[in-house]
């Protein structure tokens, strides 16, 4: 049965198979969370998205999709990549991006769960420098990960107690036991 858990914390600390990282289109690094995950597990990540680049991924990764790395150093099995969208500035682009953020939960558990990922930690993904309202992005995590043909357990990772208490709100919402 599938266990969706709300904590706050560190993603790059959390023991389990599989940490999402909300990573940035190159796979090359960058802030916030990602560049927590690469400072964490040390440059066999970074190694491997360079890899990634030079051959299945030249353009690199399109919004919405999600890939797989070593975690390096952290205690987790992978590293499932994803790339959020952006949240738009045009109110009509709204819904179109919104299938882009579900898309990125959708396929970073699905690859998780193909890998045979029994746990997987995720972060509010695009929900940070990406600038996706709290609440709406919550709404989206929560929902697509419900749906999702899942491993056992789906930890939400907050960073803080403010993001942690959104989270709790929707999952309510949602109907959602957590
Ligand atoms: P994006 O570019 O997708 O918005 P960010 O990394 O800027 O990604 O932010 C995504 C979310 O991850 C934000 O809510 C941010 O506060 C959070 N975050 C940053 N560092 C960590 C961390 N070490 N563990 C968990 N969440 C983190």
């Amino acid at each position: 049965m599938l266990r969706i858990e709300l904590v706050t914390g560190d993603i790059t600390v959390q023991r389990v198979d599989a940490i999402v990282n909300a990573a940035y289109s190159s796979l090359l690094g960058g802030g916030g969370v990602d560049g927590a995950i690469h400072a964490a597990g040390g440059p066999e990540i970074l190694a491997e998205c360079r890899r990634l680049r030079a051959t299945a991924l030249p353009g690199g990764l399109p919004t919405g999709e999600a890939v797989a790395t070593t975690a390096g150093r952290l205690h987790a099995r992978w590293v499932i990549h994803t790339v959020g969208p952006v949240w738009p500035d045009e109110g009509a682009e709204a819904d179109a991006r919104r299938r882009l953020l579900a898309a990125a939960y959708r396929n970073s558990i699905g690859l998780a769960a193909s890998l045979g990922a029994a746990s997987v930690a995720l972060p509010a993904v695009s929900a940070g420098v990406y600038g996706w309202p709290a609440t709406d992005a919550a709404r989206v995590a929560l929902s697509t990960a419900a749906d999702a043909p899942a491993p056992g357990l789906i930890r939400f990772v907050l960073f803080s107690p403010a993001m942690r208490d959104v989270f709790a709100e929707a999952a309510a919402a949602l109907g959602i036991d957590e």
